[in-house]
């Protein structure tokens, strides 16, 4: 196929959740040219570093070109045969919920769909979880508990319509660039405040007013005292709380604990004169948006965390306005896509759900199958537990690299090491996770692929082919029916493009006449879309019931996807992290993302100049903490813990506290342990929304 980008073509950006848009052309090198899209409403031609060197990193160096099973190269044909007939034979004898999907926010939402439909419509089990338990699951089940579905009621001109800006447990300026950008000309258009609550003062900072560097994992003592503060200074919006909600009163008497100031000083380890400071800047600004991301959700008590954010805006009608609202923001391209079609273990297909027969029916009877699964099945780390107990003895997986990423990352290598069969689909041909794989399938890359992701504002762009994939690469929702109809499902898996299933899926989101599902997440509009249409496809902010009419502004009636229609406030303990600080392990890491990498690195180390910002895996620990433990700038430390060991260069930096750590998670030599943190990482996830602790992990460091 000849290169197809001759002029501009419009696609999205690979990496984060902003979901810019870019226009790509093909080059004399070889690669692509790249520049923003000007007329993309997430970043109007705007791009960050990364996003700019994309075209850098589509080279076929090191690319997965061909199937293979245990390491034999063969034909796609034999692949998908040995694929399904292994399924079906483990299936058979050990029953379905002995085969598991891994799958990623890296896929594109037609990718996702097919997965998540052979697995829970036609397996019949719902053993498929993604990368995104680990990013944002934890918000998930935080907009589920508060509205009664997963709707994210924000979109990015919130920011600049806002008065007040709080970023929590987000470090918006390296993790959502252009996001920060918008912000930081709000600000400089509008005097908008910005408060940044992080234990570390990062470069999100830059731009804060206030800056509360709290105690890590204390986040629900600070959202907790702040609504006890709004209810004692008489800051309530009455007739918002009787009209669309419920629960304050069990809320209020959680967060009575933290009406003392003094009890907020001990938990947080701020000043009375910040946590003061905070609360007024909330009680003056009525249009104020929460803007929160992995500092939040990657703890043992993130849906609490959630939801104590989410109570002070409901508390003061501070939802579903300009302005106005919580906001979580994604950390990949298409967690979004993926949270839609129903990709989590917990979730059934499209928003609906597990526990209702009516929404089981409707699913059953669209997608003609008689074995829907009827129960959540496991998420991603309860998955590996159930691999390493035998009870799974299949892993697909798609798109994701769990040898580096997943926590306990030693034992997760060694699960993966002995279960019965490990199938990875992958455009790369080597990472961690490919090294225990007995069956490799050739995925296309960014660039190469073709179809649908969703951004942190509910917005739909596509993704389009630009240039040809190397070697016998396909589509993954191609490899995923393929399997399928080997498997016996033949009907059900016939797409002949992209443009199918996603006319198929945005049908789904139609199904039932009431409820949230047809009012708040419908996308009847792009239900009916031809393949032209489909190729021509413009950002598009779900719910889509009309095709190229604004989306309404979600929420903004007051009306919730609960049962009673109203809101709820949730009663959110206030505990501290499972996993304290000890005399054997004194200090706290805390993980992040570096500004120019992107998880593994399987494709910003690629780029030279991606490279240059940090090109080693460093930690950042105090002056007083360096010298109590004699290491100097430039060292090589070892970090370790019960769960293993690590290494890294040590920075000596003061935008950390004295006590704390932090390092980012893209490093991952498997042989050295070289900057690998998920050796350090506890398995412990949080209660209900099954996301594990990432900014919380207690550890000891010594000169190597
Ligand atoms: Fe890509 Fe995110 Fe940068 Fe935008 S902000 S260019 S989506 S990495």
């Amino acid at each position: 196929m000849k290169n197809s980008t001759e002029k501009w073509i419009k696609t999205t950006c690979a990496y984060c959740g902003v979901g810019c848009g870019i226009e790509a052309k093909a080059n004399k090198q070889g690669t692509l040219d790249i520049r923003g899209d000007a007329e993309h409403p997430a970043n109007f031609g705007k791009l960050c570093t990364k996003g700019l060197a994309l075209g850098e990193t589509v080279g076929h160096e090191g690319r997965l070109l061909s199937p293979s099973v245990y390491g034999k190269s063969c034909d796609w044909s034999h692949a998908l045969d040995f694929v399904a007939k292994q399924f079906n034979q483990i299936i058979k004898e050990h029953g379905r919920h002995a085969v598991a999907f891994y799958v990623s926010g890296q896929l594109l939402t037609e990718d996702y769909y097919v997965a998540n439909k052979l697995m829970k419509g036609f397996i019949g089990s719902s053993n498929i979880d993604t990368n995104s338990r680990l990013c944002m699951s934890s918000s998930v089940a935080g907009h589920k508990r508060a509205f009664g579905a997963d709707i994210v009621p924000g979109c990015y001109e919130d920011i600049e319509q806002a008065e007040l800006v709080i970023l929590t447990g987000s470090n918006l300026a390296w993790c959502h660039p252009v996001l920060f950008q918008r912000l930081k000309a709000a600000k400089a258009k509008h005097n908008t405040k910005v408060v940044v609550i992080d234990p570390r003062k990062t470069a999100s900072c830059d731009i804060a007013d206030l800056h509360l560097p709290l105690n890590s994992g204390s986040d629900v003592a600070l959202f907790n005292g702040l609504l006890a503060y709004l209810n004692t200074h008489d800051q309530l919006n009455q007739a918002y709380i009787n009209n669309h909600t419920e629960g304050l009163d069990l809320a209020l008497a959680m967060a009575e604990e933290f009406s003392s100031i003094e009890n907020i000083e001990v938990e947080t380890g701020l000043s009375a004169e910040q946590i003061v400071a905070f609360y007024q800047l909330f009680a003056e600004h009525d249009k104020t948006v929460t803007i929160y991301s992995q500092g939040i959700n990657q703890s043992t008590s993130g849906t609490n965390k959630v939801n104590s954010i989410i109570n002070c805006h409901l508390a003061t009608g501070r939802i579903g306005l300009p302005g106005s609202t919580p906001f979580s923001v994604t950390g990949q391209p298409n967690a979004m896509g993926g949270r839609e079609v129903g990709g989590l273990a917990n979730m059934l297909a499209s928003h609906m759900d597990f526990g209702h027969p009516a929404h089981h029916e409707l699913i059953s009877q669209f997608w003609q199958t008689e074995t829907l699964a009827k129960e959540p099945g496991r998420k991603a780390m309860d998955m590996f537990e159930a691999t390493e107990q035998g009870e799974i003895k299949a892993v697909w997986v798609m798109a994701t690299n769990p040898a580096v990423s997943l926590p306990d990352n030693q034992r997760i290598n060694r699960i993966l090491n002995q279960c019965p069969l490990v199938v990875v689909s992958d455009c790369m041909a080597d990472n961690d996770t490919l090294r225990h794989a007995h069956v490799k399938l050739p995925a296309q890359g960014w660039s190469e692929k073709s179809g649908t992701v969703t951004n942190s504002e509910r917005r739909i762009s596509r993704q389009r082919r630009l240039l040809p994939t190397p070697g016998e690469g396909k589509p993954d929702w191609w490899i995923i029916s393929e399997v399928a109809k080997r498997m016996g499902f033949v009907e059900a898996f016939q797409y002949q493009h992209e443009a199918d299933i996603f006319q198929e899926y945005c049908q789904l989101t139609t199904l039932g006449n009431s409820g949230a599902n047809s009012r708040l997440l419908n996308l009847s509009g792009l239900g009916q879309l031809t393949t032209e249409q489909y190729h021509q496809l413009k950002p598009q902010q779900w719910p889509v019931k009309t095709l190229d009419q604004p989306s309404p502004r979600l929420l903004s009636d007051g009306q919730f996807a609960t049962p009673s229609g109203k809101a709820q406030f949730i009663a959110c303990p206030f505990r501290p992290a499972i996993n304290q600080p000890s005399r054997s392990y004194p200090l706290l890491l805390n993980t992040g993302r570096f500004r120019d990498h992107w998880h593994t690195m399987t494709r910003t180390g690629l780029s030279p100049r991606l490279s240059e910002h940090t090109s080693e895996p460093t930690v950042t620990i105090s002056l007083e903490d360096a010298s109590k433990s004699q290491l100097n700038c430039g060292d090589i430390a070892q970090l370790h813990n019960q769960q293993g060991q690590a290494y890294f260069r040590v920075n000596i930096g003061q935008n950390v506290k004295k006590g704390n750590l932090f390092t980012a998670f893209h490093w991952s030599d498997n042989n050295t342990n070289m900057g690998k943190v998920t050796a350090l990482i506890s398995p412990d996830t949080d209660p209900i929304s099954g996301q594990p602790e990432f900014k919380h992990t207690p550890v000891a460091i010594s000169p190597f």
